[in-house]
């Protein structure tokens, strides 16, 4: 099932979390540091330890504080006008997530809005992403939240789970094939 939620991603207790890192990984600003204050100092120390992540890609730690089990480090793209391998950056990096949240045996997750923030991705592109993901991934989790932070983003991805994806017809909103 997957659930949009408006609100902090840091108070879901959900198996795993995903936070928006940078290559870095040691901490930013926005939804990275929300989770690094309410993870507590620990979760520096651990991220530290995995010596940075590239773009597209994501690393597991622990969730300390949270009352999430995991935190899943991904990097998505810096938005640079979309010819620069953004959409593919950002649906591997949603991948990635699933991924390392299977290898835990994780049956909860849940995913702020990748790359939207100081990122600069274009709101609804990236919705259309990462619900096109969530559909791939939804039958091996029991719950999916799409977090939303704020009211708006909540009702675009609330559109965009009702419409589906471009290019991802279901069978019932599929033109009828005539003879
Ligand atoms: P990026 O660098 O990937 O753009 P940001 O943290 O700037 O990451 O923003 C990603 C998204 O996370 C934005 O939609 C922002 O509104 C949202 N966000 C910020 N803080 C939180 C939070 N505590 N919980 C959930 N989402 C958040």
């Amino acid at each position: 099932m997957i659930e949009v939620v408006q609100g902090d991603i840091t108070a879901l207790a959900v198996d795993a979390i995903v936070n928006a890192a940078n290559t870095a990984l040691l901490g930013g600003g926005g939804v990275d540091g929300a989770i690094h204050r309410a993870a507590g100092p620990q979760l520096l120390a651990a991220s530290r330890a995995l010596g940075g992540c590239p773009t597209g890609e994501a690393k597991l730690t622990p969730g300390f504080r949270l009352p999430a089990r995991w935190v899943i480090h991904v990097v998505g793209p810096l938005w640079r006008g979309g010819r620069h391998g953004e959409p593919a950056l950002l649906e591997n990096g949603y991948r990635r997530s699933f991924e390392l949240a299977l290898e835990q045996e994780a049956r909860s997750i849940a995913f702020p809005a990748i790359s939207t923030g100081v990122y600069g991705y274009p709101k609804r592109q990236a919705a259309c992403v990462a619900v096109g993901v969530m559909r791939e991934y939804e039958p091996r989790f029991e719950r999916i939240v799409a977090c939303c932070f704020s009211a708006d983003d909540a009702r675009l991805y609330q559109e965009v789970l009702e419409r589906g994806v471009p290019g991802d017809e279901t069978p019932e909103d599929a033109p009828e094939s005539g003879p």
